[in-house]
């Protein structure tokens, strides 16, 4: 895995930022990931531990950006690490230099007016014309392309997240969207402008940014931060106004949400798992509760079932591609009736 490799220095983290090719997009998606099990982890031991709910107590502003004071409470007079693997923590420590520059760059960059362009972007164009399988060939393609030496592909993360699903006889729908949930990814290569607009966590623009993100002192870059329109609870949203009326932070997520909604039969379960699935700060953190209406605390439960999937098979063994691949033709044309789809 990408933590494992040495440190690297400051210069070469900000140049991987810059840098376009399909390598860098995956040592930081790998990074973001690790981040994001390891707080699982946490919860999940931190549940067992103490019998509690593994949820933070809302004794601080939500609003307050101040993530340090949180982190250095929250092992206190606790026999939570008792469970914890320390290892696991160095590669987290690891990891954070480079994702936190990730962080600094994209919520510098994700404001509204760019959110509103790169919609505008995908509705007047047609970026590629081809069938599911093909889209994700050509992300592999691509990738291994820049990088000869990568462990794990598209395909490998597509297939691991699909068949851990279909090993818990999961249904066939659920299957496909293991299998194409980060297929947005292609964006890379279409017209995105660098790593921050395709992969990371996401988050509502538009509306005040919380300490529930990660990173979110790099939010104060963001010219949205102090607009008076845009830094209020609620911003350009109203209360409990549905997910689906708020712009979430452009990627691959919300790409691929849109590509699917067009193109397939996938019921709305399926879709908000695509569409939500890096929206951490919602399904891992509880952030952005006043935004959800009744319709969106059903999609929390499919985008927290979905999430484990995406998260934890990445260490499971590699498939062979050839033997499966019949079976997940025949799973894209029961739901992508058109087959050749334009992405
Ligand atoms: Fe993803
Ligand atoms: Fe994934």
């Amino acid at each position: 895995m990408s933590v494992t490799k040495p440190a690297q220095t400051k210069t070469e983290d900000i140049n991987r930022t810059k840098t376009k090719s399909g390598k860098l997009l995956e040592t930081i998606d790998d990074d973001v990931l690790l981040v994001n099990k390891l707080k699982q982890d946490i919860k999940v031991k931190s549940k067992v531990s103490t019998g509690g709910t593994g949820e933070k107590p809302e004794a601080w502003e939500e609003n307050d950006v101040n993530l340090e004071s949180e982190e250095s409470k929250w092992d206190k007079d606790s026999d939570f690490y008792k469970n914890i693997d320390e290892k696991a923590f160095r590669q987290y420590d690891l990891a954070c230099s480079r994702v936190r520059e990730f962080y600094e760059e994209q919520h510098e960059k994700q404001t509204v007016a760019y959110n509103i362009q790169a919609r505008i972007n995908f509705k007047t164009k047609v970026r590629a014309k081809m069938t599911v399988w093909e889209g994700l060939e050509r992300l592999n393609k691509l990738l291994d392309e820049s990088d000869p030496d990568t462990e794990l592909s598209q395909i490998d993360h597509a297939l691991q997240t699909a068949e851990a699903i279909r090993r818990d006889k999961k249904p066939r729908w659920m299957q496909l969207v293991g299998l194409i949930h980060d297929l947005g990814k292609l964006l890379y290569f279409f017209d995105s402008k660098g790593q921050w607009d395709v992969v990371g966590d996401t988050f509502p623009v538009g509306c005040k940014f919380l300490k529930k993100v990660i990173f979110p002192e790099s939010f104060r870059k963001n010219p949205d931060f102090s607009n008076p329109l845009y830094s209020t609870k609620f911003g350009i949203y109203s209360k409990n106004c549905g997910l689906d009326s708020v712009m979430l932070s452009w990627g691959h997520d919300e790409y691929m949400y849109h590509i699917a909604k067009i193109n397939s039969t996938l019921p709305p379960e399926g879709l908000a798992m695509i569409r939500y699935h890096s929206f951490y700060p919602w399904h891992q953190e509880n952030a952005y509760t006043y935004l959800m209406d009744a319709h969106d605390q059903e999609m929390l439960k499919a985008v927290r079932a979905f999430n484990k999937y995406d998260l934890y098979s990445k260490t499971d063994e590699q498939h062979d591609v050839d033997a499966l691949k019949e079976y997940y033709l025949d799973l894209i044309d029961e739901y992508f009736p058109s087959k050749v789809i334009e992405f």
